[in-house]
């Protein structure tokens, strides 16, 4: 049996399970302050016979294995959360293999591994919510350089009709500050869930979130990108993409058939739960070969 979390700000996610990806138990927790929410979360893990534990995190996270600060949670604006070493205070509590990575990246192993981009070795998981983040599989491995890659906060060309200065504490107009979920109900004065009818904003989303996908596909070249996120359930969206990516490319390259190559999840909501189960598999697997 393995553990996994899916740690959001709104919510954690800890389930356990197998290693084929199935999901036996899980609770919800509310992500308040460490103190609250940690004890939770062993308390929860102590009543199984785990052999490791995955973690997938809202960040920023420092996810080099070479530096001090390996397995915190980094200058997230959730300030209980700042500096916080999710990997050490996990590991006082269970001596066991850990692994650790990003909300995106888990969820785009969970797609990758049993999910729309599965049997593939490159694809990108993008969330659309109260923020925008991606994880990329390039070659078969999550990509990561320096940190985890941060490609919500690309910047994109501004809509003639928009006249928004954006959301983006860093950036004001970058990607995120004009498409996340709280950009676009401070544009239009309304929770995003509640603008389902209006067509205008669905077709703004989708021309901020194709310049977003016409550059991870020219610098990555995924073989399927998918697109999950509070947002992106206005499946509207996804037309209004599809509309304006080909436009934007204009026949530069080829693309495989849209509506089969940018999709939703095929594992809902459980993306990301199910990447940190793969994840807890990954890091059980390695302490095997180092025979810890
Ligand atoms: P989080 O990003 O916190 O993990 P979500 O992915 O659900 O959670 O994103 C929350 C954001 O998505 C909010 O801004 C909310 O307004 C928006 N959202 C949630 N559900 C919908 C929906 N059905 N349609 C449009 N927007 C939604
Ligand atoms: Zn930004």
């Amino acid at each position: 049996m393995l553990g996994a979390i899916e740690a959001g700000g709104t919510k954690f996610v800890c389930a356990v399970g197998d290693e084929k990806g199935n999901l036996m138990e899980r609770i919800q927790i509310s992500t308040t302050v460490p103190e609250e929410t940690m004890p939770k979360v062993e308390s929860f893990f102590k009543k199984y016979p785990i052999k490791a534990i995955g973690i997938g995190s809202f960040g920023p996270i420092d996810v080099n294995k070479e530096s001090p600060k390996y397995g915190y949670i980094t200058s997230t604006p959730k300030t209980a959360w700042r500096d916080f070493p999710f990997v050490q205070s996990m590991k006082a509590a269970f001596d066991l293999p850990i692994g650790f990575t990003t909300d995106v990246n888990a969820a785009a192993l969970g797609e990758a591994t049993f999910g729309a981009a599965k049997g593939l070795d490159s694809c990108i998981y993008i969330t659309v919510g109260t923020g925008i983040g991606a994880g990329a599989i390039v070659q078969g491995k999550l990509l990561q350089g320096v940190s985890h890659p941060e490609m919500g906060h690309i910047l994109v060309r501004k809509h003639p009709n928009d006249p928004y200065k954006g959301k983006c504490p860093y950036h004001s107009d970058c990607l995120e500050g004009l498409a996340s979920g709280p950009a676009i109900e401070e544009r239009w004065g309304e929770k995003a869930e509640n603008l389902a009818a209006r067509e205008v904003v669905w077709d703004m989303e989708g021309y901020y979130l194709a310049q977003a996908l016409m550059q991870y596909i020219l610098i990555l070249s995924p073989k399927k990108i998918i697109l999950g996120g509070g947002v992106m359930k206005q499946k509207q969206v996804f037309f209004s993409i599809y509309h304006y990516l080909p436009k934007l490319l204009n026949s530069y390259g080829s693309l495989p058939e849209i509506s089969d190559y940018i999709v939703s999840p095929r594992l809902g909501d459980d993306a990301g739960i199910t990447g940190a189960l793969i994840l807890a598999r990954q890091a059980h697997q390695e302490s095997l070969k180092k025979g810890i």
